[in-house]
């Protein structure tokens, strides 16, 4: 089965939680308490393990601060 590793350019993000909204497995969620140097409250990569590396977070974030590889998952 294919896993997704997602790497989040922090500095990028500007907290619009398109990301977070449109991840079919909820892996990604804005964080509660952790902003960037801009003030922007941050997306966090919180469930790896049910990542499928669809890409979709990626192509929703309007700040390409989204980068999503495709793992071998057991
Ligand atoms: S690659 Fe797909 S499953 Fe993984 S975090 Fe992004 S939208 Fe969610
Ligand atoms: S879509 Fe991009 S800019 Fe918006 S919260 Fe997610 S990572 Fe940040």
């Amino acid at each position: 089965m294919t896993a997704g590793e997602v790497l989040i350019k922090e500095d990028f993000c500007l907290g619009c939680g398109y990301c977070a909204e449109f991840c079919p497995t909820k892996s990604i969620a804005i964080s509660p308490e952790r902003f960037n140097s801009q003030g922007h409250l941050l997306a966090e990569f919180i469930h790896p393990e049910t990542c499928n590396a669809c890409g979709i977070c990626a192509w929703m974030c309007p700040h390409f601060a989204i980068e999503v590889y495709k793992v071998q998952g057991g």
